[in-house]
């Protein structure tokens, strides 16, 4: 079969690679192995975890918050099968979706593994036959999948990762998390909030490594206040399944038993079999694919994107570099800007960022004035009863751009959009502070924040 684009993988970055490619006149074909398309980011990943964040959060207002409010709900009960059959049909109708998309763009699927056997050429086994493709141009889209530690045998029950823990049957009485990253946040904010009791444990003297130090440390303090346990600078040595528990091995210190383990301390690029040893790509030395500006491998015509590039391991940032390729391709055009890329946990409240964090200007020693302001003097904030966090802007002090913004408090993941646009765009602190926000909005928040850069917010 002739192409002219074969993309292997149909995550976030592969398949809409492929809808831009085919909306530019190419001829695609993109190969999965799984049956759903959607990659980890809807099977297993952002779709899932959003679907029990929420309603993991509707239960604990309905348990907390609503008497506060004058609403008295009956007797409260957590019916965990229809929870997770929400989820299932979230990912189920999304997934169809992706289906319909292809079907409409031309775009041709090919279920099974694809393995590159030479450049432009793609072989595709479904364990029963294989399928022999050639294709002018290759896109590997081939994401990622959870690590593990030495030590630590995933069974895929009581021990597993973020796929187990989008599905367990029942709310573990206790759940260690290992790792206080994105996903050992979320996911722990899920069981803890539907009565898991849940430790983390984390290598670090600090959780969230990536995000603003001042932020990770006040989210610790709010999740501290909501019941999750945190021990940090702990090194997990290993873990021991028994029949109904299983104890979590730490150096230095006593192990801890519990029902259930999830191993969160990030993800892996998925290259196994792609045959690309054979044929001269070589991996970096944490096994991601080197490519160059153009998203092209050392092997002309054949090229990478997405997770298994490494960078910030973001859907949407797979997607940005699947359109950029796909345009730069076809037009000779087409760039992603890794500088204004946000990114947001979904916790609550929810933490969202874009550009340097006030560690990374000091250590650049870049001059910068930071403007604060905090939800607890937002109207909006008070009347939804959330007022916990704040948005913290960070401007060059001579040229008052703005270079990073980090926020932590209500739908700050919605809050954070404007701030990239502003980056995007080069805005000065000033340039925001004198946009008109609607009153009363959380998003008037990051206006004030735009103000107190120049020590002149209105309302703290
Ligand atoms: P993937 O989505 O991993 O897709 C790669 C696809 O390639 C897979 O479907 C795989 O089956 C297929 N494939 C691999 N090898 C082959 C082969 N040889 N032949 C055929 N097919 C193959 N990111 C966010 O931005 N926001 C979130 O809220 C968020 N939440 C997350 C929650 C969880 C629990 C997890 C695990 C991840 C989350 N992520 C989130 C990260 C996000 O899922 C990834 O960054 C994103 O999916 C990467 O997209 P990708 O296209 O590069 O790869
Ligand atoms: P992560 O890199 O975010 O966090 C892993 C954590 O595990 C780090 O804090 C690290 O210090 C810690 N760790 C590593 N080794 C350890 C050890 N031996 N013992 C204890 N702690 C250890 O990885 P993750 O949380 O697994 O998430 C994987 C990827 O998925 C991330 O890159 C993230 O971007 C993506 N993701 C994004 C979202 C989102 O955007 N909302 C949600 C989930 C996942």
């Amino acid at each position: 079969m002739n192409h002219d684009l074969v993309i292997i993988g149909a995550g976030p970055g592969g398949y809409i690679a492929a809808i831009r490619a085919a909306q530019l006149g190419l001829n695609v074909a993109c190969i999965e192995k799984e049956r759903m398309l959607g990659g980890t980011c809807l099977r297993v990943g952002c779709i899932p975890s959003k679907a029990l964040l929420e309603s993991s959060e509707l239960y604990k207002e309905a348990e907390h918050t609503f008497k506060d409010r004058g609403i008295n709900v009956g007797s409260l009960s957590l019916d965990l099968e229809k929870m997770l059959s929400q989820k299932d049909r979230t990912v189920k109708t999304m997934g169809g979706g992706i289906d319909s998309l292809f079907k409409k763009n031309k775009i041709t699927r090919y279920s099974g593994h694809a393995t590159i056997t030479a450049p432009g050429k793609v072989s595709v086994d479904n364990g029963e036959e294989k399928t022999e493709l050639e294709a002018k141009y290759i896109l590997i889209a081939t994401g990622s999948e959870p690590s593990t530690l030495p030590g630590i045998e995933l069974d895929g029950d009581r021990v597993g990762t973020s796929t187990e823990a989008l599905s367990y049957d029942q709310v573990p009485k206790h759940l260690v998390v290992i790792g206080g990253g994105v996903i050992g946040l979320e996911l722990g904010a899920v069981w803890s909030r539907l009565g898991a009791k849940v430790t983390v444990l984390e290598y670090l003297d600090r959780i969230l490594p990536t995000t603003d130090f001042e932020i990770a440390k006040e989210a610790q303090k709010i999740f501290e206040k909501q019941g999750i346990e945190f021990q940090l600078g702990c090194r997990v040595t290993g873990v021991k399944a028994n029949r109904k528990t299983c104890d979590v091995e730490i150096a230095d210190a006593k192990s801890i038993r519990c029902e259930r383990v999830l191993v969160a301390v990030g993800r892996r690029p998925n290259t196994e079999n792609l045959g690309l040893a054979e044929i001269g790509i070589a991996l970096d030395k944490r096994g991601f694919i080197p490519v160059n500006d153009h998203y092209e491998t050392a092997v002309k015509g054949i090229f990478a994107i997405g997770d298994v590039i490494g960078g910030a391991m973001l859907a949407h940032k797979a997607e940005d570099e699947g359109v950029a390729f796909s345009e730069r391709l076809v037009t000779g055009y087409g760039h992603v800007n890794y500088d204004a890329i946000p990114s947001v946990a979904y916790t609550n409240p929810e933490i969202a960022a874009v550009g340097k964090t006030e560690e990374q200007l000091k250590e650049e020693g870049i001059e910068y004035r930071k403007g604060v302001f905090p939800f607890m003097a937002n109207g909006r904030a008070r009347a939804m009863g959330q007022t916990e966090g704040k948005v913290k802007m960070l401007a060059d002090k001579q040229t008052d751009r703005v270079l990073g913004v980090h926020i932590l408090g209500p739908r700050a993941g919605d809050l954070i959009a404007e701030c990239a646009v502003a980056m995007e765009f080069g805005a000065s602190s000033e340039d925001i502070a004198r946009c008109c926000h609607a009153h009363p909005t959380l998003a008037e928040a990051v206006k004030e924040a735009a103000l107190a850069v120049d020590k002149r917010a209105l309302n703290f």
